[in-house]
């Protein structure tokens, strides 16, 4: 397994690929490894001959009051990682060689970002629509794997590759839980033994708007509100609970099935999200 650190290198290493005519798979990281990650790789590994993995904690996604400074790295883990799980080429880039000292220019997306997560963090869907552009120039893939998990993201990458013409496909993977259905996250590991019980109310708030489809209600205001009930009473503090279309992700007052659940809770200072297609 090739491990690269500069954005010269990792194009010509893609280029390489493609001269000998292999088809390269891109899974974007922050390192941190777990088997979501692994999911996506897996993924990335059935459409493409190859596959890359950039381990990037990038600082412009991440606000002022965030976790920039103490989001785990754990870089020589997630190399084990990736060379079990037969990663070709790990991109592993020190933030200096990323962004010039006057960089000046970014992508703005402006469609899908101002709700959900982009209302509660500020610049961050800009700092990852930049990066992910930045890593599909360097790394070159045919097809770029991401996670359910983070839905609003997924959506506004798949916008982007749209409105600006990347040659590339991009692939959503379905998201991997623990057997308790905690969405697996990087940031689990900040969580307290209490404060991963209360991290269980996010699946569950998502349960309960599976059962109201199933169940024939219509109301969406209602189910929303019962959502941000269940969310509370486990001792999480609500950021946002929505029931919106899967592609514009305008809120829908009508439930129906094929909608998208949307839960972002703090348990302690751990922010968490989680979702479903109904
Ligand atoms: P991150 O390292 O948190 O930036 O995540 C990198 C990629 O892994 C993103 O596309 C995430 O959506 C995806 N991902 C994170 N957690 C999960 C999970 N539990 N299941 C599936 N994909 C995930």
């Amino acid at each position: 397994m090739e491990v690269i650190i500069t954005p010269e290198e990792m194009q010509g290493w893609s280029r390489q690929q493609h001269r000998t005519g292999l088809t390269v798979g891109l899974v974007p990281t922050m390192g941190c490894l777990h088997e979501g990650h692994l999911s996506l790789i897996d993924t990335a590994a059935t459409r493409c001959d190859v596959v890359v993995v950039s381990l990037f904690v990038n600082p412009t996604q991440f606000g002022p009051n965030e976790d920039f400074a103490k989001y785990p790295r754990t870089v020589e883990e997630d190399l084990a990682r990736c060379r079990e799980r037969g990663v070709a080429a790990v991109f592993l880039p020190q933030a200096a060689v990323m962004y010039a000292g006057d960089a000046s220019v970014s992508v703005v997306e402006e469609g899908l970002s101002g709700r959900w997560c982009g209302a509660s963090r500020p610049g961050h869907f800009n700092g990852v629509c930049t990066v992910v552009a930045k890593l599909f120039n360097i790394a070159l893939p045919d097809v770029a794997v991401f996670g359910q998990k983070d839905y609003q993201q997924a959506a506004i990458i798949k916008r982007m590759v749209r409105d600006l013409n990347f040659p590339l496909e991009v692939v959503v993977a379905p998201i991997i839980r623990d057997d308790d259905g905690l969405a697996k996250s990087s940031r689990n590991g900040y969580l307290s033994v209490a404060e991963r019980e209360m991290g269980l109310g996010l699946s569950r708030a998502l349960g309960l708007a599976r059962a109201a489809v199933a169940t024939g209600e219509s109301d969406a205001g209602e189910v929303v509100r019962r959502m941000r009930q269940h969310l509370t009473e486990a001792g999480l503090r609500v950021d946002y609970v929505g029931i919106a279309d899967v592609e514009t992700l305008e809120p829908v007052s009508v439930l129906a099935a094929g909608q998208v659940a949307l839960v972002a809770a703090y348990a302690g200072k751990t922010r968490l999200i989680d979702n479903t297609i109904l």
